[in-house]
């Protein structure tokens, strides 16, 4: 079992002790991957999240090379980003135990869910913890509502943890005033990623890309005027506000 790997985008490192997820969502990238490396065979297989025993003395010594090589552009685990680490109990049990080891090496870790966040959360290094939630539109906005999972960054964040949000990928069909409401929730946090899904049709529709461009555009200037630092992954992203961007220096260079 190997549990660290190279992100060949941004040369930063990925932990992976779980294999599938069950929140299944129709544009997992992470699920594509799986099956192009034939790691799982089809979505069924993908939807139950498997795991070996954590190997403590392998893991310890991938993640001590990790350490050595993570200097390049990222000083930050991410942990479990090929998965949801807390979508059921046995995935949140091996997050837990691979953080606490990445924890005792006095080293940083970065996770994002769209599940439940525990409630026992708190419990880890503020200062070695980063932690997200992806929305992806309206609905899923509404199940964080409903988990508690903003009150929770907002808790989170009062504590000295590094909280973010992440509309990667946002549906190009989000109505602007819902984006707009939405985000006035999220003032407190310290990051917003987004990226536009669906960029295939995008390219092709006209329309589509000039919604794309003022949604992007929208969350920009929330960050801008909120002093929070923001990283667009795609490229969905208006001329004036890149200018912007530049002037204001605020964003932080990072992909998840
Ligand atoms: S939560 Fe992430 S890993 Fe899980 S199915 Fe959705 S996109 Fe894939």
């Amino acid at each position: 079992m190997r549990y660290f790997f190279k992100n060949a985008v941004d040369e930063g490192y990925m932990c992976e002790p779980i294999n599938g997820c069950s929140v299944g969502c129709y544009y997992c990238n992470a699920f594509k991957g799986a099956k192009r490396r034939r790691m799982v065979k089809n979505r069924a297989e993908w939807l139950i999240p498997k795991s070996d025993n954590i190997d403590i003395n392998i893991f310890e010594n991938e993640l001590n090379q990790a350490i050595k090589d993570n200097t390049v552009s990222l000083n930050f685990i991410a942990l479990c980003g090929l998965t949801d680490p807390f979508c059921n109990c046995e995935t949140t049990n091996i997050f837990n135990k691979c953080k606490t080891i990445i924890e005792n090496h006095n080293y940083l870790a970065r996770t994002l869910t769209k599940s439940k966040i525990p409630d026992n959360f708190l419990k880890h290094n503020p200062k070695l913890t980063e932690i997200g939630i992806t929305i992806d539109g309206h609905s899923l906005y509404e199940k964080h509502l409903k988990n508690n999972n903003v009150e929770m960054l907002q808790k989170l964040k009062e504590n000295g943890f590094y909280v973010f949000i992440s509309f990667q990928p946002l549906n190009v069909k989000t109505p602007i005033y819902k984006l707009e409401n939405i985000l006035e929730n999220f003032k407190f946090v310290d990051q917003i990623k987004f990226g536009i899904l669906d960029k295939y049709r995008i390219e092709t529709h006209e329309r589509q890309f000039k919604k794309a461009y003022k949604l992007s555009d929208i969350i920009a200037n929330f960050c801008i005027e909120n002093k929070i630092s923001f990283v667009n992954t795609g490229r969905t992203f208006s001329k004036i506000n890149r200018e912007r961007l530049i002037k204001n220096g605020i964003t932080k260079k990072i992909l998840f």
